[in-house]
């Protein structure tokens, strides 16, 4: 057997995590058993649905490593085979046109609320004679499905076991509406059908959709496919995963400087453990997703561990893997990385990356690397920028000065700040904390002879110079 899972979303906003991760597991699934993994875009709402979130959806696998290697299909092109599957369901009287106007309707549904009934078609509709149809012919009517009377729909749900559904629960659903457009339930059942899928791994809000689906595909003689049913991914605060927890989809995830290593990461194992493992590179996921270690209880995505996993990244991915979203997070920032005295962006961030959780921090923490106008700390101005510093700055100029272009380097910058240090019978802090405050606006930077090396020798004597002119305006 072939395996063919498939994620299906719908074109109606951002690409929630929970989604992402449900996108991913049937990924990996077919990954794992050299299937084949469909993207299937249901975008049958018209109302709801936009090309903005199609687009989103698609930046968003493309940003995460998840693609398939057949097209994506979209519903909307595909309506001529429900129309096809509609008509085939009418002649084997598996379903009926439903002339009910809304206002029977209506009563029915206030009728059975008020008997304490929850409220359901009666099926009216499903055995009207000849006479009652050609009395209806110029009436609007929808398509509704017959659903069995008796017995059950059972599954074996891969993550949470068997499942029973009794037939009386289920309703005569609609599977096309008035204006002959086919309904969610139904495009679903006819597409998992027509594209042979043989794992349909979605979130568990869709559980009670399941037994319909199962009923259509009965009805329309088509193979009934594995379900693995994923729980829901809360926040930090035990409540369900939502745009006020921050990064809740993975475009929303990128910006706040997430990696998409250290996402997948994140999303892995929110419902999927191996051992106790926490590291998965997505080549190890794909060699080691199954759906045997999945856990029914909901999920919870910690900012904290998405945090140390990023940290993690961006410490030990090769910088090839980072500079992409370095580069796109400058350009987002307006940071142009070609001025003159722009430092190697990987030595940079090599030196950074030991103090930044996320390249947006990598970004805020190197300011003063990208730009020629530093923000100066005002408390680490008056505590350090005093005129008792006045000789000494100017001592760090003139030996700074003297480095040789072909000596510049962070092992003779450090010669020099020692001797310097030496010389004044200093203790480091003495000098390395004025200069920094000069050189970069506050205490906070890597080490000074880095720092110094990292911005160059014309912007470290302008930027000590310009210290000293703040000292002397003081005075
Ligand atoms: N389109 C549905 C959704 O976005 C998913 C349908 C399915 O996976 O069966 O919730």
């Amino acid at each position: 057997m072939v395996i063919r899972s498939r994620f299906a979303p719908s074109p109606t906003g951002d690409l929630h995590l929970g989604s992402a991760r449900t996108a991913l597991f049937a990924y990996l699934y077919a990954k794992k058993h050299n299937g084949e993994y469909i993207l299937r875009i249901e975008d049958t709402d018209k109302e709801r649905s936009t090309d903005a979130a199609i687009e989103v959806i698609f930046d968003s696998l493309k940003w995460l490593g998840i693609e398939s290697k057949v097209p994506a299909f979209y519903q909307t092109k595909r309506f001529d085979l429900y129309a096809h599957k509609i008509q085939e369901l009418l002649e084997n009287n598996s379903a009926y046109k439903c002339y009910c106007s809304k206002e029977r309707l209506e009563k029915l549904r206030h009728d059975q609320l008020e008997n304490k009934e929850k409220p359901k078609y009666d099926g009216h509709c499903r055995n009207l004679s000849q006479e009652d149809i050609l009395e209806h012919k110029d009436k609007s009517y929808v398509i509704r499905f017959k659903n069995p009377l008796e017995g059950s729909v059972k599954f074996n749900d891969l993550v949470h076991g068997d499942i029973e559904f009794n037939n009386k629960e289920l309703d005569d659903l609609i599977i096309a509406r008035a204006d002959s457009t086919p309904t969610y339930n139904f495009t679903v059942a006819v597409d998992d059908a027509d594209m042979q899928i043989t794992h349909v791994i979605r979130g568990d809000d869709h559980i009670n959709n399941t037994p319909r689906q199962i009923n259509i595909l009965h009805a329309l003689k088509a193979k009934i496919p594995y379900y693995a049913h994923m729980p829901m991914i809360l926040g930090d605060d035990g409540k369900k995963l939502s745009k006020r927890h921050g990064a809740a989809s993975v475009m929303s995830s990128r910006e706040q400087g997430f990696l998409p290593e250290a996402l997948l990461n994140a999303l892995v194992r929110l419902g999927w453990s191996h051992g106790d493992e926490e590291i998965f590179s997505k080549e190890q996921m794909e060699e080691l997703f199954d759906l045997d270690h999945t856990n029914k209880s909901a999920a919870i995505l910690s900012t904290e561990k998405l945090l140390w996993l990023n940290h993690y990244y961006m410490k030990s991915l090769p910088f090839q893997k980072i500079e992409p979203e370095i580069l796109y997070h400058l350009s987002k920032n307006n940071i142009l990385i070609k001025q003159p005295f722009f430092p190697q962006l990987e030595e940079l961030y090599n030196v950074q990356k030991e103090k930044c959780k996320t390249i947006n921090e990598f970004i805020n923490n190197s300011k003063y690397f990208f730009s020629e106008f530093i923000e100066y700390d005002q408390k680490s101005v008056e505590k350090f920028l005093t005129a008792d510093n006045v000789n000494l700055l100017e001592e760090v100029i003139s030996d700074i000065d003297n480095i040789d272009e072909n000596q510049w380097n962070v092992d003779t910058i450090n010669v020099i700040i020692k001797s310097i240090i030496k010389r004044n019978n200093l203790k480091f802090p003495n000098l390395a904390q004025p200069v920094r405050v000069c050189i970069t606006g506050s205490t906070n930077s890597p080490s000074i002879d880095a720092t110094i090396y990292l911005l160059g020798k014309n912007r470290v004597i302008k930027r000590i110079k310009d210290g000293i002119q703040i000292i002397l305006g003081k005075n």
